[in-house]
């Protein structure tokens, strides 16, 4: 599944906003994200109608498929982060780096990067890495 950098966000804000006993409002999403109330609407409208978020009373929820996606987004960046440590950057900008290639990055060269650093535990930040969604158990969709 292809995201634009601001529906990933909008997917984290989700993740960052919901407890155990309530989905994440409207309007801490739209902080999280600095934008008007109607904008963040307009992101969280897309993740619904792709399986990644359901609503309720106006709440937010990630839905299994879209925790996935977060989970291999997180793979792509830190792996990323990773290969531009080795590059000579600070941590810091490997992490502003990052966000410059890890959604354009496929599955398949993420893996190889990944291969060709020694299969890092952790980014620069001391992060976990995740496994790939197809190494991971039951429910995977890819
Ligand atoms: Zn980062
Ligand atoms: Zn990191």
């Amino acid at each position: 599944m292809e995201l634009s950098r601001r529906q990933v966000d909008a997917l984290r804000g989700v993740q960052r906003n919901e407890t155990a006993e309530r989905g994440a409002p409207l309007k801490s999403i739209a902080t999280y994200l600095r934008v008007q109330p109607p904008t963040a609407l307009d992101h969280l409208t897309i993740l619904e109608h792709l399986g990644l978020i359901e609503r309720y009373r106006g709440k937010s929820r990630l839905t299994p498929r879209g925790r996935e996606c977060l989970v291999d987004y997180l793979r792509h960046h830190r792996v990323a982060e990773s290969l531009f440590q080795k590059a000579g950057l600070d941590p810091q900008e490997t992490c502003r780096a990052a966000r410059e290639i890890d959604l354009a990055l496929s599955h398949k060269v993420v893996e190889r990067i990944y291969e060709a650093q020694g299969s890092p535990a952790e980014c620069p930040h001391g992060g976990a890495i995740p496994a790939p969604s197809s190494h991971r158990s039951a429910g995977s969709r890819r």
